[in-house]
């Protein structure tokens, strides 16, 4: 014993222990301070977090609340998923073959599914270029990350999804937003986008059909974008979250599908399409054109090893997802959100100063408003839900200002009631201008501060409404 204690080793050691010792230690303190966070998780923000607070106001007690603010079609219940979904998931909990843990980049299975659905002969894919996700934001994360430095720049829309930027931020990615032409249809403004292209961008994301405004890019808009990005040699990452969920004639064409070939990441999942955002599962497929890409996969596959792949059971539910569900499960969904579009927009558009910009995909649309008679957008918005209990977006989560944003996925009478509700409001806010002169900017800062008090029923606005 005592010859091992005067070890060599036990020896160098002793008087190190010793003066650690007389240090004060962390231990040893009475009280716990606050424990900081890291500036990761600190630079981590929703920026649309404070908006969706400023709406949090009593509503009208007389009037049931419609809450159109919320991105998640499975509120009320009317759009149920498919029983081809639900019998699948039940099947793959019974069959316990989906327990254990899989591949990080997921089950072989569920990457051919996703191989077999989206190959196309202008895109040929295998499962080999299929990574997992935890839903479509895990893809877009897993693309941002995989691309870009710090230091270094993607091009995202602007109006757009708010998740790029948080995605981007906390990694030190720059995020520069490039213009859609809200009052020509919502296309890109390319003289923009080509404007903010620089030596430290890397990508472009582009969303199509588009969140918040429901429009479909047309073919030759597409390609305008590629000629664009093959120019610059810029790769893309495509958000078609959407996919072909288009109605009253729109047709989707997916990025990787169109000329000129580019370098493309597409990002997807079944959140919407499938209506259940909550089951949580996507995927990126790389189109690796030029072997341009074959790093940036590498670095998704790496990344992929983060979580070690997103939950298998949905994984293994997945082919049967893909393949079996009939197209009448869509049809409903398509004529439900044509029902909605064509109804708010012939509502609201006969509005003056209300200018509905018209969706033929996605699950939205965007209404435009003259603020000369409305005023400022928080403020209109909170007025509305005080006197009509109806909710809806404010375009500033978009960073589109003079904008807000409904939900095309209610019963079509319940949507119709909410437009009913609008216009009379606005119809009072007209009278009022008229007789007093533009509101504009009248009541302008009484905003973001003012609200959260005073609401019984702030449920909600609880719902984590990022989308
Ligand atoms: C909803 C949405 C997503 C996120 O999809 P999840 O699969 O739920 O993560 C991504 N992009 C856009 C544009 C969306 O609207």
């Amino acid at each position: 014993m005592a010859a091992a204690s005067h070890q060599p080793t036990c020896m160098n050691k002793a008087p190190h222990y010793a003066t650690q010792q007389k240090r004060p230690r962390a231990a040893e303190k009475r009280e716990w301070g606050v424990i900081k966070a890291s500036e990761h998780s600190k630079n981590t923000v929703n920026p649309i977090r404070k908006i969706v607070d400023s709406l949090n106001v009593p509503h009208n007690p007389e009037k049931e609340p419609i809450r159109l603010n919320l991105g998640d079609p499975t509120v009320l219940g009317n759009l149920p998923p498919s029983d081809v979904a639900v019998q699948a998931m039940e099947d793959v909990i019974r069959g316990h073959k989906f327990d254990g843990y899989g591949p990080a980049v997921g089950a072989q299975c569920a990457r051919e599914a996703v191989a077999k659905k989206f190959t196309h002969p202008n895109a040929p894919i295998t499962a080999d270029d299929v990574i997992l996700a935890s839903g479509c934001s895990h893809a877009l994360e897993m693309a941002i990350v995989a691309i870009a430095d710090p230091g270094e720049n993607i091009l995202v829309p602007n109006p757009g999804f708010p998740l790029y930027t948080t995605l981007c931020k906390p990694n030190g990615i720059e995020t520069l937003s490039y213009n859609l032409k809200m009052e020509h249809g919502g296309i890109v403004d390319l003289v923009h986008l080509e404007s903010l292209i620089n030596d430290k961008t890397r990508a472009i994301i582009v969303n199509n059909p588009s969140n918040p405004t429901g429009v479909v890019f047309t073919k030759e808009h597409l390609e305008e974008i590629l000629r664009l990005a093959y120019k610059h040699k810029l790769p893309i990452i495509a958000d078609e979250i959407y996919g072909d969920l288009t109605y009253d004639g729109a047709t989707f064409h997916p990025m990787a599908t169109l000329s000129p070939q580019v370098p493309i990441i597409s990002c997807d999942g079944i959140a919407k399409r499938y209506l259940v955002p909550g089951w949580r599962l996507g995927w990126v497929i790389v189109h690796d054109r030029f072997g341009a890409l074959t790093e940036v996969k590498q670095g998704m596959v790496a990344l992929s090893m983060k979580i070690v792949g997103p939950c298998a059971l949905v994984q293994g539910a997945l082919p049967r997802i893909l393949q079996d569900t009939p197209q009448s499960f869509f049809d409903h969904i398509k004529e439900v959100l044509s029902a909605n579009a064509n109804a708010v927009y012939k509502s609201l558009s006969r509005i003056p100063g209300l200018k509905p910009l018209k969706p033929q995909g996605a699950m939205y649309m965007m209404i435009g408003f003259d603020d000369e008679i409305y005023g400022e957008e928080t403020k209109l918005m909170q007025d509305l839900i005080r006197e009509e209990s109806v909710i809806c977006l404010p375009g500033s989560a978009f960073n589109s200002p003079n904008w807000f944003r409904l939900v095309l996925t209610y019963p079509l009478e319940v949507t119709e009631e909410a437009c009913e509700r609008i216009s009379e409001f606005c119809l009072r806010r007209l009278k009022l201008s008229k007789a007093y002169g533009p509101l504009k900017n009248t009541e302008k800062d009484d905003d973001l501060d003012s609200c959260g008090q005073d609401n019984e029923d702030s449920s909600c606005l609880e719902s984590e409404d990022n989308n």
